[in-house]
């Protein structure tokens, strides 16, 4: 049985309050951690600490910040076997799906380590009459809160902390309360890597732990990753206790295929875009937008390959879903399923296997009713929604037809067609002829209530800096100011 606590201050902390809770493994439903469960208690501590180690890691050089991440990197790669092996056992990932987070995290860091030091520091030239030099520099906004959720634990930690520390903030971070583990294993790793105690601290619990985290009056950022449900209580404490925020929330992704597609690849794309980690992805090609010429022959194939999809044991290379994260989650996917299903034509029906295990068969919904729940809301499961449209316009309105705005991929061989499609979808990220990629150099975040701000890219570090405008004029001669001459 694995054993952890709080990471507090350089090391595993006792919660204040002692209480360990269990974390089941989704495929056994077995436990296989047992945590120390912060509390707010818990959050005063990694606050305080963070609060603590602000100045010293604010005023540590950039290059030698760039390293420790660069080291931090190394070291996921040292233990990516370990790490992934934790990850599939906390979360129900494949086991290729698990190692594939543990490579993007180390990359992440990488990317970050690598850094264009001249981000940080701009010079501009004030014209005359007031003849000075400008320098916008970029500094650390403090402490920051980072919430997030448990589809990719490892990872959804590392896209927070790796951007914060390179930028000299100091990270208090809380995983979800169903994979705890490879968050608190970052942190350690971190620590090995150099990152000096105080600097990024991980508090397991639930809700109240976020909600402290919230309001604590040190903290100086939210950024949160989850449900747009959440995201819009994060929000309101924010705006409450007037701290900087990001929200990363939901999606009900389209994937529009046009006729001329090349549909074998379609095809593929569409079960990994739908499928990946049991659909549990933010970005999932939930909604599958077919052009009516092809429809029929494309969801024919789909609903073959959907019915082969191998669902079991995480670890065997050859199964292709994995267990949900939960059985609570599971029924919630079930329950939205069976009150969606009759504005649908039911093509596969997901159904739960007997036995022990959170594992969910795939489902295949056709001609669904576009204000329908099949069609607007975000199930989080392995379960596709197809609809068919006549032309461009229609794909665009389906398209947009939801609240929310994450991602989006065109699929045709119109080089044209695929750009105004591309400019018409209201969403933060489009992929033509591709799903799911994901670079740290592109800003990643949501249109509509799919989110506010950005993560990655030059814009998702400015949403951890302060920016200082200093005017410097070097040859402060008084004949030069005539607008002292105001008062006289
Ligand atoms: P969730 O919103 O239920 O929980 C996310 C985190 O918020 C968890 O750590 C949870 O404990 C915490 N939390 C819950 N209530 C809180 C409160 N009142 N105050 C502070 N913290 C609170 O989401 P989830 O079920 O863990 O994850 C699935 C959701 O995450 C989906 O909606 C998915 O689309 C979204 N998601 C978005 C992105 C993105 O980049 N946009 C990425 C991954 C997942």
């Amino acid at each position: 049985m694995v054993e952890l606590n709080p990471f507090i201050d350089g090391e595993y902390r006792k919660p204040v309050k002692g209480g360990v809770r269990e974390s089941l493994n989704p495929a056994t439903e077995e436990p296989f951690a047992a945590v120390g469960w912060g509390t707010p208690e818990d959050v005063e501590k990694a606050v305080a600490a963070a609060k603590g180690a602000r100045e010293t890691w604010g005023r540590t050089s950039l290059a030698q910040r760039k390293a420790i991440l660069k080291k931090i990197a190394a070291l996921i790669n040292k233990h990516s076997t370990e790490l992934a092996n934790l990850e599939v056992q906390d979360s129900g990932a494949l086991l290729k799906k698990a190692m594939g987070d543990c490579f993007m995290a180390a990359n992440c860091f990488d990317y970050f380590g690598d850094y264009d030091e001249g981000f940080f520091q701009e010079s501009v030239t004030v014209p005359p009459p007031f003849a000075a030099q400008g320098t916008i520099v970029k500094e650390p906004v403090g402490v920051c809160a980072q919430i997030v959720p448990w589809n990719f634990p490892l990872l959804m930690a590392t896209f927070k902390a790796a951007p914060a520390l390179l930028c000299g903030n100091t990270v208090v971070l809380k995983p979800a309360p169903q994979t705890p583990v490879t968050a608190l294993k970052l942190a350690e790793l971190a620590c090995e890597a150099g990152i000096p105690d105080g600097v990024f601290n991980v508090v397991p619990g639930g809700q109240d732990v976020g909600e402290a985290m919230l309001a604590h009056p040190d903290v100086r950022k939210i950024s949160f990753t989850g449900s747009t449900a959440v995201g819009r209580k994060v929000l309101e404490q924010a705006v409450k206790h007037f701290k900087r925020v990001t929200l990363e929330l939901g999606g009900k992704c389209p994937a529009v295929v046009f006729g001329d597609a090349d549909l074998d690849l379609v095809l593929d794309a569409l079960i990994f875009a739908g499928f990946y980690h049991q659909g549990q992805v933010c970005v999932a090609a939930s909604r599958v937008l077919i052009e009516e010429k092809v429809h029929d022959e494309l969801l024919s194939r789909l609903a073959q390959r959907v019915k082969s999809l191998k669902v079991g044991d995480p670890s065997d290379a050859s199964t292709h879903l994995g267990p949900l994260v939960s059985r609570e989650h599971r029924e919630r996917v079930l329950a939205m399923v069976e009150k969606g299903r009759s504005q649908a034509q039911e093509v596969i029906r997901p159904e739960p296997p007997p036995g022990k295990g959170c594992f969910l068969t795939p489902g295949l919904y056709a001609q669904v009713q576009p204000d329908s729940l099949l069609a607007q809301e975000e199930l989080f499961g392995p379960v596709l929604s197809v609809f068919s449209f006549r032309d461009e316009a229609e794909a665009v309105a389906l398209a947009n037809h939801t609240r929310y705005g994450l991602g989006a991929s065109v699929w045709t061989r119109d080089t044209q067609k695929a750009k105004r499609v591309a400019s018409r979808i209201e969403s933060g990220t489009v992929w033509i002829n591709e799903h799911h990629i994901l670079y740290y150099g592109l800003p990643f975040g949501g249109y509509k209530e799919s989110g506010l701000g950005r993560e990655f890219s030059p814009y998702g570090l400015l949403e951890y800096c302060e920016l200082k405008s200093i005017y410097h004029d070097e040859e402060p001669l008084r004949q030069k100011k005539f607008w002292y001459d105001f008062f006289s």
